[in-house]
């Protein structure tokens, strides 16, 4: 058997996904998560989709003890680092859970890495970090801010990473910045599983289609977009997950660090993905226009060409597949799996 790829956050949105693109090329994933935002359900998911089930441990990457014993048993000969919190407007009122779960679990395990002499890391960063960009397609080079915690703390956790490369050329180091993930694996298993009210557009319409929620609201028709609402880059969370497996690739290949975007390289608005999810549900999305959402830009996409010449990996599922994919799950799935 090979040696397994530790997906710290495995049991959560994308890295249960990337879970089934792992086995499908033939890795082992090895999961490490404390279930604060998800369910092991989603691992016996995998195993219906794939026929093989996760390695799995319950626990906190805070956990320095725990971390060493699971890299010393199982020898994993890299990481795949999804693990932390993720929601904005949380990560303002609660600073210190962002700080601490994100960066100071990111040291943790970092300092648990180098202990046990494993330096190969695949690090989950957002576009978040560029802010408000100046013009798109933003490019890997553009200029890098943070408007919140959350954002802070994947800034703080990218330049920890540069000065850990810097300071021993043996670490390899990925650091992915992703545009928007949505959508489910087409089997309608997996899919993304929000606590409470969604705050992301795609879980947002699919509740309000299934009757969970009575309309959409649409956060600003004045932006200066061609419909006046915003438009973003979504990607299939799909594609995501086999953008990981070509990075591990990469990563395996050659020592250093590089960072790209994954995203599909295209802008969609807020309209266009209603309208695309109508279509591909036959279901009516109600919304109505309402003041902008504080911190929210206008547009933001992906240029999508340095995945494609470092990694040989672009997204290739399309808006039609990303809804119909994302309504299965939420047919079949209407409370989520918890
Ligand atoms: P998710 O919440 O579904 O998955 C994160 C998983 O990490 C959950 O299963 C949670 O239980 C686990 N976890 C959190 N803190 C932990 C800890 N201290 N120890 C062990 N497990 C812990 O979120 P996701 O959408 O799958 O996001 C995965 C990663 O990608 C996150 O780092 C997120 O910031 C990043 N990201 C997500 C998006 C997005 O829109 N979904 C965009 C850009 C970046
Ligand atoms: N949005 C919206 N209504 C919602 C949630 C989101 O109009 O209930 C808009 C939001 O203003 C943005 C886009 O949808 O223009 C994507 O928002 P999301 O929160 O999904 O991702 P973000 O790009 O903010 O990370």
């Amino acid at each position: 058997m090979p040696l397994p790829i530790l997906v710290t956050g495995g049991a959560g949105y994308i890295g249960s996904h990337t879970c089934v693109a792992l086995i499908e090329a033939g890795h082992v994933p090895l999961v490490l998560d404390n279930l604060c935002n998800s369910s092991v359900e989603s691992l016996a998911r995998v195993q219906r989709i794939t026929g093989v089930r996760p390695l799995w441990v319950e626990g906190d990457i805070r956990d320095a003890a725990l971390l060493q014993r699971v890299l010393a048993e199982h020898r994993p000969q890299a990481v795949i680092h999804f693990a932390g919190l993720k929601a904005v407007g949380e990560s303002v009122r609660e600073p210190l859970a962002y700080y601490d779960n994100n960066v100071g679990g990111t040291t943790i395990l970092l300092q648990a890495m180098q202990e046990a002499g494993l330096r190969n890391l695949i690090f989950s960063s957002s576009a978040t970090v560029y802010g408000n960009p100046a013009s798109v397609p933003i490019s890997e080079d553009f200029p890098r801010s943070a408007t919140n915690p959350y954002g802070r703390s994947k800034l703080m956790i990218e330049d920890i990473l540069g000065d850990l490369v810097g300071a021993d050329p043996r670490w390899r180091v990925a650091r992915l910045r992703y545009f928007n993930p949505v959508g489910a694996h087409a089997s309608g298993l997996i899919g993304e599983d929000p606590r409470g009210i969604p705050n992301n557009l795609m879980p947002y319409i699919t509740q309000v289609a299934v009757g969970r929620l009575p309309e959409l609201q649409v956060f600003g028709g004045d932006w200066p977009t061609p419909d006046g609402t915003g438009v973003r880059d979504f990607i299939h969370v799909m594609d995501l997950a086999e953008g990981h497996v070509a990075a591990l690739a990469h990563l395996l290949g050659e020592p250093g660090m590089f960072t790209v975007n994954l995203g599909t390289g295209q802008g969609c608005s807020v309209l266009q993905m209603v309208q695309a999810f109508e279509r591909n549900s036959g279901r009516r999305v109600p919304y109505r226009i309402v003041p902008r959402r504080a911190g929210d830009i206008a547009a933001c996409w992906a240029d999508a060409s340095a995945a494609h010449r470092l990694l040989h990996w672009q997204a290739r599922r399309d808006l039609d597949t990303i809804c119909a994919d994302a309504w299965r799950w939420q047919q079949a799935n209407p409370q989520g799996l918890r």
